[in-house]
This record gives C-alpha cells, structure tokens and sequence, in this order.
C-alpha cells in the first residue's frame, strides 16, 4: 500500500498534479528574486484564488471549492515545490491560521466582510498571538482591550508575525478581562488603519515573508469585530492549533521530498574519484537513511492527518508528527547540504546549477521553534502520556 493511499483519493491527487504544475510554473521561477527582494509581490494571492487555491477547504457559497482538510492537505505540501519557504509561509499563514478562526467562529456579517475577500485574493490576513514578553505561554499576553462605548480600545504590541507587514487585517490575540491565565482571552479582527504599525524584522531564513512586529496604540475597534465569544479566545486559539502543526508538518514532508530528489539527482551527477557521488557506499548510504527518514515522517504525517480527518481527536499523533517531522526536515536538509559539498554552501544564485540547498536548509530551522517549539510538543506528549 502506498502511504499515498489512504488517505488520498485519486481526485486529491489529481489536484496535487495540477497545483505541482502551477507552483512550479508561476512560483518556482521567481523565488530566487523574492528571497533577495525580502518580498514576494501581493499579486500571487490573487493568482492562487484565480486557481481555487485559496479555498480548497472552503464552502462554495464563500468563494471556495467545497472541498475538506485533504484537499488543503494537498496544497501544503506542494507549496515546498515554489523553492523558497518565506513564499510557502505567507501563502500557508494566510489560509492556514488567519483565515479559519474567521471560517469556524466568525458571524455571516465577519465571513463576508473578511473571508470572501481572503478566498478572492483580495485581504491578505495574518495571526497575532506571539508578543515580545510571551510566545510559548500564550497566556501571559499582554496587548489589552479596554471596552469603550461601541467597542474596544487595543493597546499593545505583537512580534514574529507573518504576513505582519502587507496583512490587511489581523487576527488578533487581546486581553480583554483582567482575568489572569486562560481566562480573559478574547479575538479581534483589527483592520491596518491609525494607530496599527508594523516594522519588519530580519531573519535566518524565509527572507521573502514579511515578519513583523505590530505595535497597536489605541486603536478603536468597533463591536462587530470580536470573533468569537467575549473572554473564550483561549479556545479559538486550540481549536486551529492540531490543523496548524499537521499543516507544517505536511510542509516539512513536501520540503524534504524536494531536498531529496535534487541531492540524489546531484550525487548521480557529480563525479568524484572516477565515479559518481551515488556510486560511493557511503553516500548511497546516506541517501538511503535520508529515504527512510523522509518515508518515516510521511507515514506519521498522514496517519495523523488520516485521524484528524476522519474526526478523531489526534492530539498525541498530530503533536508527535509535528515533533518528529520538524527536527527531522532539518537535520535532512544539514545532510543534503553536505552532499552537496562547497556547492551546498554557497547561495543558489551563485552556482545556479545546483539546487538552493542552503536556502532550504536555512529556512527548515524555524520548523523546531513556529507554531509550537518541540520543548512544548514534548510538554503535551508527556500530559498525554501520563507523565
Ligand atoms: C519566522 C517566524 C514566524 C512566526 N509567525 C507567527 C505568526 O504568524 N503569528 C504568531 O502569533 N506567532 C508567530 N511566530 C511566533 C512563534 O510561534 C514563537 O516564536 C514560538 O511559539 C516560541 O515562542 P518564543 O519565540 O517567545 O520563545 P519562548 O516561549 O520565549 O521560548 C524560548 C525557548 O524556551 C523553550 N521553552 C519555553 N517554555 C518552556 C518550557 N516550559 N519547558 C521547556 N522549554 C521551554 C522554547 O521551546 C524555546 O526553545 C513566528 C515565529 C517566527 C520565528
């Protein structure tokens, strides 16, 4: 059996063929200027939406293709093929944190106004949670909301967020009781507008996303743009989290696949001592583990995603795969770069024969530290597992 199949039906991997096709078309060609640019342009959420991208999972009355979790599932992996993970970021913030709290907790009125333009391509959105005095301990935030009449005063500031400088709105993590812990989490739509300022910070890797601190200074926000329930934004933050780490752990698998087939394809090229690269025992031999390795957290990533979308509550298996796949997309693409020797050191756009492995591997560090560090994947294994 092919780990293909389950859970993939032959109509998602139809949609993998065509979205491989138009990555590899309209992305793959431009990533090299956009990781020197710091940007990738606004007009490639509109190409996505005009392919139904923006939507898969989406009902068609939104604009979206009516599909489920798989058919997102399909998109997160073929993302790696655009070559620069700052793209695949922005992309994968937009329709995998910002836009489904506004899907699953938003009224009719919020889904109009912010979802359908989302599905179109024409609001990009980002999430803010993260602040500078709290990111793992998500309830230790501080940005407050002080209720006023017709709304809530935002005052605060968010950091590390994706999509933070071009994001139309944002999906914002406040304080809104002086409740302490959980307790008094609540969710705004804050719309760019006075007193919303992003500055944008530099980084390792994903160099063509946009990350950025947002600072909010009084800024008024009407009534209508609370999401979900007053006080209740501690469950709008669980009810995304196992759909967010399988999304980075599909991406982890598409990223290693890509690493793999461009190093085994160099180490048949590439001659040393008279002989390929792969005629070495113990490079083959390494191309064998990294084949392994790469199966292992196929396996475990779509025994996960098979869990979640048959509507099991995979919290061990999701949490284990992101754990897993994360550290290991990097630690493959560490391999991949020495295989390619000098030439894995040097940047794509200097030896363009050979694939970017250095941007791959720059941009797999995140992995282990985004969406939830492995030290805090490895705290809720051990409450699941009783410890
Ligand atoms: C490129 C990038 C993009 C991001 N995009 C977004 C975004 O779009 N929206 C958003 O809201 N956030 C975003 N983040 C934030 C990200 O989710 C946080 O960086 C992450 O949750 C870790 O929080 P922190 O950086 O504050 O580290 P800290 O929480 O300060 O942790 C520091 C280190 O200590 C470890 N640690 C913390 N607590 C414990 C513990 N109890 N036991 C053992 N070890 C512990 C952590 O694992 C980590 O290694 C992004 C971050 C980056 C780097």
């Amino acid at each position: 059996m092919s780990p293909l199949d389950p859970p993939f039906t032959e109509e998602h991997q139809e949609l993998r063929a065509s979205t491989r096709v138009f990555i590899e078309r309209e992305l793959a060609p431009h990533a090299r200027q956009w990781e020197d640019d710091r940007w990738f342009p606004d007009d490639v959420f509109a190409k996505l939406a005009a392919q139904g991208l923006l939507g898969l999972k989406y009902e068609e009355r939104y604009g979206g293709q009516g599909g489920d979790y798989l058919h997102e599932a399909v998109l997160c992996e073929e993302l790696a093929r655009c070559g620069s993970g700052g793209t695949a970021a922005g992309i994968g913030a937009h329709v995998n944190i910002a836009t489904p709290p506004i899907w699953k907790f938003g009224t009719e009125e919020q889904k109009q106004r912010y979802l359908v333009p989302s599905i179109a391509g024409q609001r990009i959105g980002a999430l803010g949670i993260t602040e500078p005095g709290a990111g793992s301990d998500v309830a230790s935030i501080t940005t407050r909301a002080e209720r006023v009449d017709g709304g809530w005063v935002v005052a605060g500031e968010k950091t590390y967020i994706t999509n933070g400088v071009r994001a139309d709105f944002i999906v914002t993590a406040v304080k809104s009781s002086a409740e302490g812990g959980h307790h008094g989490i609540s969710f705004l739509i804050i719309d760019r507008g006075e007193g919303v300022e992003s500055s944008a910070l530099h980084k390792l890797g994903w160099h063509a996303s946009d990350t950025a601190t947002i600072s909010f200074k009084d800024v008024f926000v009407p009534q209508e743009n609370l999401l979900g329930e007053l006080n209740e934004g501690f469950k709008l933050i669980m009810a995304n989290f196992q759909w967010e780490r399988l999304a980075m752990a599909l991406g982890a698998v598409g990223a290693m696949s890509v690493a793999w087939e461009r190093t085994a394809e160099f180490a048949r090229e590439r001659t040393t001592f008279g002989r390929p690269l792969s005629g070495h025992q113990a490079i083959r031999h390494k191309l064998a583990d990294l084949a392994t390795s790469l199966y292992t957290c196929r396996c475990v990533t779509y025994d996960a995603l098979r869990r979640f979308v048959a509507g099991e509550d995979p919290l061990r298996e999701v949490t284990m795969a992101k754990l897993l796949t994360q550290r290991a997309a990097f630690e493959l693409m560490d391999e991949c770069l020495q295989i390619h020797g000098g030439a894995g050191y040097m940047r794509g756009d200097s030896s363009p024969q050979t694939h970017p492995i250095e941007r791959a591997a720059r941009d797999a560090r995140l992995g282990p530290i985004g969406g939830g560090s492995d030290e805090i994947m490895r705290e809720i294994l051990g409450r699941s597992l009783g410890l």
